[in-house]
């Protein structure tokens, strides 16, 4: 459904990506991991048409979406919940769904209520009055309005308590069962490896790994480098 093909890109006269292949199918979870400053967050703001893409290609559900608008990917179906949520934090839960929904015109709201039930007790809340948690449920319910194809979600458990992590992660699997793949990138190495089928690890601006991710997650260098298993 995605693919990745030697993608170069960066910001002004820094190069951050340097050739890098990834691709993700349909109802699928990829998880995307590595240490900080490798470029896991520009390479999803290259995907999703934030960065300029310097070269290679992307290409989605059979169209050559490199250097196409911010506005044509999320058309096209992608999604992308970005680090640190950006939230409207003056509005409230049901709004914030609603803007989600609005480029598609989706106004059903239900549907990521079942995944997040939580969200429904909160929907006249104003956003910036919840725990870091129920934003984060906000945040990947916003994208999942928009009804995409593939939703990226970038640092899921930043600032979260492991026990909350554990409950959205565990419904990133409902998420591509209902027809949404999804690619995370993710600090939490164990939780992210586990969730996900396949994982690519980048180190400075390039994939140095990649495979399915129980074989990842038992690979000793990952146990070392990231895990703190000696
Ligand atoms: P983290 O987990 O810390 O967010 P990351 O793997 O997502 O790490 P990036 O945020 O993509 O890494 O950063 C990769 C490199 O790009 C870093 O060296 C960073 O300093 C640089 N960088 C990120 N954003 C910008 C920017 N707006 N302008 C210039 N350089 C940037």
């Amino acid at each position: 459904m995605l693919e990745v093909k030697g993608v170069c890109a960066g910001y002004g006269r820094v190069q951050v990506l340097w050739d890098v292949d990834l691709t993700v199918s349909a109802n699928e979870i990829v998880a995307l991991v590595g240490p900080n400053g490798a470029g896991k967050t520009t390479l999803l703001r290259a995907l999703s048409g934030m960065v300029p893409i310097r070269d290679g290609s992307v290409t989605f559900l059979g169209e050559d979406i490199t250097g196409r608008s911010i506005e044509r990917i999320v058309d096209l179906g992608i999604s992308h919940v970005p680090e640190g949520r950006r939230l409207f934090p003056g509005l409230t839960v049901k709004d914030n769904l609603r803007l989600g929904g609005w480029r598609n015109r989706n106004t059903d709201i239900d549907r990521v209520i079942d995944l997040f039930p939580k969200l429904g007790d909160r929907l006249s809340q104003v956003t910036g009055s919840m725990s870091g948690g129920e934003q984060q449920m906000c945040a990947i319910a916003r994208g999942l309005m928009g009804k995409p194809d593939l939703i990226m979600i970038d640092e899921l458990s930043m600032g979260l308590a492991p026990v909350i992590v554990e409950e959205i992660i565990g419904r990133l699997a409902d998420i591509a069962a209902s027809g949404t793949a999804v690619l995370l990138v993710e600090q939490d190495v164990d939780a992210a490896l586990t969730v996900a089928e396949r994982a690519y690890v980048m180190e400075t601006g390039r994939v140095v790994m990649s495979g399915n991710a129980g074989v990842l997650l038992a690979d000793p260098r990952i146990q070392q480098s990231y895990l703190g298993i000696a």
